[in-house]
């Protein structure tokens, strides 16, 4: 048994090693800057660069890393060692404050959303202190924001940071009106829960729509898919179960806080989730979480799978954004307490949550939206496309009683009887749970839970920070007006719920009622990311980045123009991949196997005309039907993925473009190439199968 609080954090600079290793007035200035925000000094710099590089040394480490979020949507570093000549041939280890602060890749390789031409190549990292820098494979990373020469916003981080600023800000003017005096700083707080396939990676290594998009592009349904329900929270495999330690062991060693893990619903399914952390903390663990599984996975034979949707009929992956805001002085500003019918602050911040999540539906929508997301949202598997909140029964009588001017009476825990003597009673939740709603209260926190497996969370909570913030920055310039600030806030809290309860949804989100519902609410149903996000560039979207300094609105667009294009390529390589796959061994496969069908009839007929040759022909007849029909469809393809080239010069219409004709000839020829798959032998079969990959492992 393994000592895991000492295993815990040993691969990072935390505060503990800062202590231990910073003179006390740098370690006091460093707190500072962390903890107030306040701008830090290079001979701070200067002092924390060394501490960190000796630690790093003495941890094995030659090298260093500014490691950072480019709109790739993966994380990027580029490799520098410590190593500095003396000039008598001699080296030594060093590392300056300036080093730290400031990493020059060459910006002109990431995208820019046309911001930064080929020949601007300069580009900047910047040290982020608020996240502590770590240990991976002998070289020390240090987590950074990613700039344009011109200061341009190049990442993700930078806008998440900012939004929490923002937030703060406003919050905690808020606060200090409403008389909450002490509050100086309020932070985000989020805790992903992270869904993931894990399969062999002999299998993987045998389909390259895997390797090249990361979901199986053909595939005929397996005899057994996920509706015994004897997956979710299933006892866990060994196989599985050793890469989970292990990945446990990795991620602490990292200072991520893993908490739980379970099966999920479809076979070969996990899921991960950590104790929550602040926003910016939480997003950069999040990336390390990705990749240590993936690595974690190598080790074992297995390939760890983050695509939304890798295997069609069965429940693809998401994660869950768990986020509140809690104070300095360690209130939750989301939790209702004892009494929320009497608690106005805890009226106000949900009220800035409602209103924001009913005005900002459609950032919301669009911040989830990717290739990958557009298979779950809508498809009764993951929230749908529709944006609302739920609150659960006691939230929502309290509302439904401030709207229309009555009392509230909380009906507080019930006390669950479990009825046997043995197993004690407990306290039950005030609600259930609904596991349909995109955005859904529980407890003392939202839980976002339409985000896909594999987006980076900077994205969503940045958003969410920034419209949240403009509420809140509303709220105060009414409320700092007020002669009687109670009567004033009552009246506002009653004002906004009764105007944006509409986004309040409590049932079955699934339900096709729901959508009439919805449409009648006029809540926005954007079914996949070209109709989503067309909307980034709305003049509401773009004046509240701008207004609370967010991004810019060249940055707006080009992240826009960015997303669209990668879209647009995402869905040319799925297809490319599939015509590459039809062409090279399906209707190959598919050929030898019928040739076999009509050598052995032709053989059995030369030896006895009695002997029936019903088998081979009718097999080989309807095979070579469905072969005419999927040999003319890759031809379709084909054509289409060509005729992209007519929309070059614009990404929205590219976009479109590629889901409307592209797409959907894709869903068509897959449909074709599964009906081969299921009568074709497999001796013949080019490709590992559905029972094989999903119950491989
Ligand atoms: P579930 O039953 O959905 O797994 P949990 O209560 O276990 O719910 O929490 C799920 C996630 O929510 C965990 O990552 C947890 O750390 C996170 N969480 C709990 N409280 C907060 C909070 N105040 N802010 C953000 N995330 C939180
Ligand atoms: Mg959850």
């Amino acid at each position: 048994m393994k000592n895991v609080p000492e295993m815990f954090g040993s691969m990072v600079f935390n505060d503990r090693k800062m202590q231990e290793r910073l003179p006390r007035t740098t370690y006091k200035a460093l707190k500072k800057t962390i903890k107030n925000g306040e701008p830090l000094d290079i001979s701070v710099a200067n002092a924390v660069a060394n501490a960190m590089k000796d630690w790093a040394v003495e941890m094995g480490c030659t090298h260093y890393t500014h490691w950072f979020q480019p709109m790739t949507g993966i994380t990027a570093e580029k490799h520098d060692s410590f190593l500095y000549p003396t000039g008598d041939g001699e080296v030594i280890m060093e590392f300056s404050g300036k080093e730290l602060i400031k990493g020059e890749p060459d910006a002109s390789s990431f995208p820019s959303g046309g911001i930064r031409a080929t020949f601007e190549a300069r580009g900047y990292t910047t040290w982020d202190p608020t996240s502590p820098a770590f240990i991976r494979d002998k070289t020390l990373y240090i987590p950074t924001a990613f700039c344009s020469y011109t200061g341009e916003v190049l990442d993700k981080k930078t806008p998440l940071l900012r939004s929490m600023e923002k937030l703060s800000a406003v919050a905690v003017k808020v606060l200090q009106l409403l008389g909450n005096t002490e509050v100086t700083r309020v932070t985000t707080t989020v805790g992903p829960e992270q869904e993931y396939f894990l399969i062999d990676k002999k299998m993987y290594d045998a389909r390259p729509d895997l390797i090249y998009t990361g979901r199986t592009l053909f595939g005929a349904p397996a005899p057994k898919g996920q509706e015994l329900e004897d997956h979710y929270f299933g006892s866990i495999k060994t196989r599985v179960s050793a890469y989970m330690n292990d990945l446990d062991e990795e991620l602490w060693k990292l200072g991520i806080p893993a908490k739980t893990k379970h099966n999920e619903v479809a076979p070969s399914q996990h899921e991960l989730a950590p104790i929550f952390e602040t926003s910016n903390i939480a997003t950069d663990h999040n990336e390390l979480t990705m990749e240590v599984m993936k690595k974690t996975a190598e080790k074992h034979g297995l390939v760890c799978l983050l695509h939304e949707k890798p295997f069609a009929g069965v429940n693809g992956s998401g994660k869950h954004n768990n986020w509140s805001i809690s104070t300095n002085t360690g209130e939750n500003l989301l939790d209702p307490g004892k009494n929320p019918e009497d608690n106005l602050q805890f009226q106000l911040f949900l009220a800035a949550v409602v209103k924001a999540v009913h005005e900002y539906q459609d950032l919301l929508r669009l911040t989830v939206a990717s290739a990958g997301n557009d298979h779950r949202l809508g498809a009764n598997e993951a929230p749908p496309a529709i944006i609302s909140m739920y609150l659960g029964d006691d939230l929502e009588a309290l509302v439904n009683a401030i709207v229309e001017g009555k009392e509230y009476k909380s009906n507080g825990k019930a006390d669950m009887l479990t009825g046997v003597d043995v197993l004690p009673d407990f306290k039950k939740d005030t609600s259930d749970r609904n596991r349909t709603s995109p955005f859904a209260f529980t407890g003392n926190k939202f839980e976002f839970r339409a985000l896909g497996s594999s987006l980076n969370i900077a994205c969503p909570n940045y958003m969410l920070n920034t419209m949240v913030a403009e509420e809140l920055s509303q709220f105060y310039e009414e409320l700092k007006k007020a002669d009687d600030l109670n009567s004033a806030l009552k009246a506002l809290i009653k004002k906004t719920l009764t105007e944006h309860k509409n986004i309040i949804f409590n049932g079955d989100n699934y339900s096709e009622d729901w959508v009439k519902e919805a449409e009648k609410r006029g809540l926005c149903n954007y079914r996949s990311l070209p109709e989503a996000m067309a909307h980034y560039v709305d003049k509401k979207n773009v004046d509240l980045f701008v207004k609370n300094g967010i991004v810019t609105e060249a940055e707006i667009h080009a992240r826009y123009d960015i997303e669209l294009d990668h879209y647009a390529k995402q869905i040319k390589i799925e297809a490319l991949t599939m015509l590459d796959m039809a062409e090279k061994n399906i209707t190959p496969s598919v050929i030898a196997f019928v040739k076999e069908l009509t050598d052995t009839a032709l053989a059995k007929k030369a030896l006895s005309s009695s002997l029936s040759v019903y088998a081979e022909s009718s097999l080989a007849e309807e095979l070579s039907e469905k072969l005419e029909l999927f040999v003319k469809k890759t031809d379709e393809l084909k054509k289409a993925v060509a005729g992209a080239a007519d929309y070059q010069n614009d990404n929205l219409a590219r976009a479109k473009y590629y889901r409307e004709t592209v797409f959907a000839l894709m869903g068509e020829l897959r449909e074709l190439g599964d009906a081969m798959e299921s009568r074709t032998s497999a001796k013949y079969w080019c490709y590992p199968s559905y029972g094989e990959i999903l119950f491989g492992v």
